[in-house]
């Protein structure tokens, strides 16, 4: 049977297609990717200056590790610590500045703005936040500030998966995150999502839907990598992780533990947290999405400090985010262990993102790389920057 490869495939051709073995057809998969890429959205690789602003945080995510609950050493940058990362951004023609933290109250609206406003009025950059779930009036008011963008992953479609690994904030109801998308979206940002690979329950039949919600979501931005499991977090404790899936099981969910994989359909199997799946799923991305910006994250080169950044880059990526958080803050901002780039500076992450660039015949996109899904979206004639 031909299996289809194109921009309306069906959620059912798309699992077909995560679950094939057959070295000929994946090839030929990530070989679409990477000439839809070229077609699309050129050889050009943007990169997002990623400034990790705290890890305050007061969720207690059960993959992450800056939840609440954990006992580590807390930071919150300052203002000029920030400012001086945005000057290092603008220096080196990265047009965009990502500014991520853990669900900090205290990077509260007024100092968020204000901080909006400086860097616009001092640095040519775009500016992204991914601060997590905050208020409509928090979100409107940055917006207005001058924030461009806004990354806000929705992890797993699956929801009872999601509601299990994502606890609501204290005193607070669970939040639907994909309704919290379409308020961005509404508010005029230019919108990224995406999900972990590989997250204990997830199935290949969720994380076919997974793809289908972002063609459905049209999302301008398209970030996804391996979960990588913390063992000083619940869902990196194997007796937890069987826990967590015989409750899910009891709730009429049909997921399985990793050990008996193979005794069920395809469907209902664990997705591995590897980097052939999360290939597939770049390169899938990229197919039903052809003009979204899409990383080839950070993860991904924690699994393959060698290849992985390239090879992302090879099946459908288009994006890179080198880190310009301040050494002596790095190692804090441990969502994973051995995140890449945690001891490197940021003068070296950057000479080795342009070696491996140009490695693979690509080069450095000038101008804020906005996407031209957004663009095209809003009427811009205007062509993303080369
Ligand atoms: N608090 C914000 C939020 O939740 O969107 C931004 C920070 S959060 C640490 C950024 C992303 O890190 C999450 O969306 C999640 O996908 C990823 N992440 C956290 N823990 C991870 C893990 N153990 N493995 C892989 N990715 C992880």
């Amino acid at each position: 049977m031909t299996l289809s490869l194109n921009q309306d495939m069906t959620a059912a051709e798309i699992e077909t297609w995560l679950v094939e073995t057959s070295p000929d057809k994946i090839l030929l998969l990530l070989r679409h990717a990477d000439n839809t890429r070229r077609h699309y959205v050129g050889d050009a690789v943007w990169f997002r200056g990623l400034v990790e602003l705290s890890n305050y945080c007061r969720r207690n995510c059960l993959y992450c590790g800056v939840r609440a609950a954990r006992r580590i050493e807390r930071y919150r940058m300052t203002r000029d610590e920030i400012l001086e990362s945005a000057q290092k951004a603008h220096e080196w023609n990265f047009g965009t500045l990502v500014m991520q933290a853990g669900e900090d109250s205290a990077l509260d609206e007024e100092f968020v703005a204000d901080l909006i406003v400086e860097i616009k009025e001092r640095f040519e950059l775009a500016i992204t936040l991914s601060l997590g779930e905050r208020t409509e009036h928090e979100w409107a008011r940055w917006k207005e500030a001058g924030a461009d963008r806004y990354l806000l992953r929705f992890e797993t479609s699956n929801r009872q998966l999601f509601h299990a690994i994502h606890p609501p904030a204290p005193n607070s109801s669970p939040q639907d995150r994909v309704a919290l998308l379409r308020r961005l979206r509404d508010l005029g940002y230019e919108v990224g999502s995406g999900v972990m690979i590989g997250i204990p329950g997830q199935s290949f039949s969720d994380l076919a839907q997974d793809l289908a919600l972002f063609r459905e979501l049209d999302l301008d931005m398209i970030g996804c990598g391996p979960f990588l499991p913390h063992s000083s977090t619940p869902l990196g404790r194997v007796e937890l992780i069987d826990g967590l899936l015989h409750s899910q099981e009891a709730n009429g969910l049909n997921v399985r533990s990793k050990v008996d994989r193979f005794c069920f359909p395809a469907a209902e199997r664990q997705v591995p947290n590897d980097l052939a799946t999360t290939f597939k799923v770049l390169a899938l991305s990229r197919i039903i999405l052809p003009n979204a910006n899409i990383p080839s994250t950070t993860a991904i080169a924690t699994l393959d400090g060698q290849k992985g950044r390239q090879s992302g880059l090879e099946c459908g990526g288009n994006v890179i985010m080198p880190n310009l958080t301040p050494m002596k803050y790095r190692k804090l901002y441990e969502i994973y262990p051995n995140k890449s780039g945690t001891g490197e500076s940021a003068e070296t992450t950057v000479a080795t993102a342009l070696k491996q660039i140009g490695e693979i015949g690509r080069f450095q996109g000038v101008g804020s790389g906005s996407s031209p899904r957004f663009l095209e979206r809003n009427g811009s004639n205007r062509k993303t920057e080369r």
